[in-house]
């Protein structure tokens, strides 16, 4: 029992069966097994012989130099919102919101100086980068080649661009956009969420 209680548990993960643990928070029973209904971490309360499994979100919190991907949701004079919906690795069940400024973009803010926050990231965009600072705000670093945009979106048809030469390319419309480009561009977000 030692090894559940000490890693991350997924959904649907069978823990137990109804003679060890009456099921309890975070959890269900299907034909005398318990199962894991969040991802987080597993709780026994010995005095009532009960499984719970505590939900991820609680147990992460965010800290400078976790890696995160979150899309951007939207701007507020300076800033661009950002939902994050991965921290470390690990799918939150409930989104954080982290910002991207001009200091999120370190020397890469040169590259386009004068097109301002648009020109590196834009509404809809999916976002790998790491937590600069969460005093008051989640502050989020995207200067890193590793870090910038990774899923982005034509302004006009909504179609997924495609990279070309330094920019983006969308196939259909074959509209030209920019950003502050990841290395990672394209790559499937499952295989960015193992990485984060
Ligand atoms: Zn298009």
């Amino acid at each position: 029992m030692n090894s559940l209680q000490d890693r991350l548990i997924l959904v649907g993960e069978p823990l137990a069966t109804l003679e060890e643990f009456f099921p309890g928070e975070g959890t269900f029973e299907e034909n005398g097994t318990i199962y894991s209904s969040t991802v987080g971490r597993v709780l026994i309360d010995k005095d009532k012989r009960e499984l719970r499994v505590i939900p991820a979100k609680t147990l992460i919190t965010p800290k400078p130099g976790f890696r995160v991907i979150g899309s951007i949701t939207g701007f507020s004079s300076h800033y661009a919102n950002v939902e994050i919906f991965c921290m470390n690795g690990v799918k939150l069940s409930h989104e954080y919101t982290g910002i991207i400024g001009r200091e999120s973009l370190g020397k890469a803010y040169l590259r386009f100086r004068g097109g301002g926050l648009r020109a590196y990231v834009s509404e809809n965009d999916i976002v790998y980068g790491s937590i600069i600072s969460t005093t008051n705000v989640i502050l989020l670093d995207i200067s890193y080649k590793e870090y910038g945009v990774v899923k982005a979106y034509c302004k006009f048809c909504g179609n997924a661009l495609v990279m070309s030469g330094k920019g983006l390319l969308c196939p259909v419309c074959r509209t030209r956009e920019r950003r502050k480009i990841s290395i990672f561009y394209g790559e499937p977000i499952e295989k960015l969420v193992a990485k984060a």
